[in-house]
């Protein structure tokens, strides 16, 4: 009798040319890096080699053929709208996300991953985003502006499963505090943006903003959101390198943990600078398509900008999150993939190239997404790492990412928890990664807004 797992396999082999290997298989990648050395597999987790005699292997074996193996990357700042991207981060090496608008389709996506039903990155998500009336909210927030409904929002949240919550920009002083409260309260971790309170007349250029900085940075979010959004609160949108230099300091002072999130206003500029050629390049077709019809307006209104003082921010946030970074600041690496023209996993490799052009080395680049943002989803020796006990999610690259950050645009192999992607593997996730279920996705976002309480007009989709 052929068993339910072989039966699987021999069905997945008709379909894929190169199935992946199941995680339930020990597996043996050997000839790993330069030194020729060998990792083995067990319930798609890594164990320890020591004194063990592998010959004969009973299980199977691939040939890694000299790559260079990374951690799976992590994506500290994305926002998952569909399956197909989930197959974008496998296939740029991604293998764990942290989505930053949660809608009740990630608590499923997370599930179904976690049991391995559905092939994806470890997906860990917030809840809907919490924001009060103001420049910066947009149609998917969930507006509060009283202590009592930041408290039932929260709690609203925890109810549904959610276990993170996303503060906004313009969320005001009382529903800042009453969140937090909230929030610890139910043991639920704090991100987001830096929290200016209402922008009455004349901030942030006459007067300073209603919320201090300070108080965000004394909240201990679980990470703070964009170097722009930083410099936007702290300096008041000015770009003075000595003030930079103290908010720095006050950022150490307070042990938060920054997420640049660099590329994603690089992009903006990119476009700028390209009158809207960049988003049209190759890679587009693995955004999701529902997501751009809503992003068409915003992609025209910064193609027709005159980039130079763009570029001039573009400079000093580096230049702030180098100084952040020399001075103890723990930095998380995150793209904004999936909103605007921030490509799901190549976005990643984009912002790994500006964190080294800050002034990371490649390997402090790579810390920053892997062992850096393990520790802060407290997941550190599970992922970000390659040791025994580590979950086997692993990048293999031609050259060495150590040396030069860019090696790891052209991942080779992957390993996502056990299971073995050879190249014609990466293909097929490319290729998948680039096909939408619409029909899906826009009654995943309908039911979505539903359920959070705003309610989508599905003529914003232009459906
Ligand atoms: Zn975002």
């Amino acid at each position: 009798m052929v068993s339910r797992k072989a039966t699987a396999l021999i069905a997945g082999a008709l379909v894929l040319a190169s199935a992946p290997v199941f995680a339930q298989e020990a597996l043996l990648v050997t000839n790993v890096g330069p030194e020729g050395e060998a990792i083995y597999i067990e319930d798609g987790v890594v164990v320890d080699l020591d004194g063990r005699d592998m010959s004969p292997f009973e299980g199977k074996t691939v040939d890694a053929g000299g790559a260079y193996a990374t951690p799976g990357l992590i994506d500290m700042h994305v926002h998952v709208w569909g399956e197909a991207e989930l197959s974008a981060y496998l296939a740029h090496g991604v293998t764990t996300v942290r989505n930053m608008s949660g809608m009740p389709f990630h608590l499923a996506m997370a599930e179904q991953i976690k049991a391995g039903t559905l092939e994806g990155p470890n997906l860990f998500t917030s809840g809907p985003i919490l924001n009060s009336p103001g420049p910066n909210a947009q149609i998917n927030h969930v507006m509060v502006s009283s202590a009592e409904e930041a408290r039932a929002a929260v709690r609203a949240q925890h109810e549904a499963g959610y276990t993170r919550v996303k503060l906004y920009s313009n969320l005001t002083g009382e529903a800042f505090a009453a969140a937090l409260e909230e929030a610890r309260a139910l043991g639920m971790a704090v991100t987001g943006h830096p929290v200016e309170g209402a922008r009455e007349e004349g901030i942030p250029l006459e007067r300073d903003f209603l919320v201090p900085i300070s108080q965000t940075l004394a909240a201990h979010f679980e990470t703070i959101e964009h170097t722009e959004s930083l410099a936007f609160h702290g300096l008041r949108s000015q770009l003075d390198r000595e003030a930079g230099e103290a908010l720095v300091d006050e950022i150490v002072a307070s042990g938060s943990v920054v997420t640049p999130t660099l590329v994603a206003h690089r992009n903006l500029v990119r476009v700028a600078q390209s009158d809207g050629a960049y988003a049209l390049r190759p890679g587009v077709e693995l955004l999701n398509p529902v997501i751009q019809t809503t992003e068409a307006e915003n992609i025209a209104a910064w193609a027709s900008r005159d980039p130079a003082d763009e570029r001039a921010r573009a400079e000093f946030y580096s230049w702030m999150t180098g100084v952040m970074h020399s001075a103890g600041v723990p930095l998380v690496a995150g793209s904004d993939a999936g909103i605007f023209t921030n490509i799901p996993g190549d976005a990643l490799l984009d912002e790994l190239e500006l964190l080294v052009e800050a002034g990371l080395t490649p390997s402090e680049a790579i810390a920053a997404a892997t062992t850096t943002a393990a520790q802060v989803l407290d997941e550190d020796g599970r992922l970000g790492c390659m040791e025994a006990g580590c979950v086997a999610d692993i990048v293999f690259t031609a050259c060495d990412p150590r040396a030069y950050i860019s090696c790891l645009r052209h991942p080779v192999a992957l390993l996502r928890a056990g299971r073995w992607y050879d190249e014609a593997g990466l293909a097929t996730l490319r290729e998948q990664a680039a096909q939408h279920d619409v029909e899906r996705i826009v009654e995943d976002l309908v039911s979505g807004m539903d359920a959070q309480g705003t309610p989508l007009d599905p003529a914003m989709l232009g459906m």
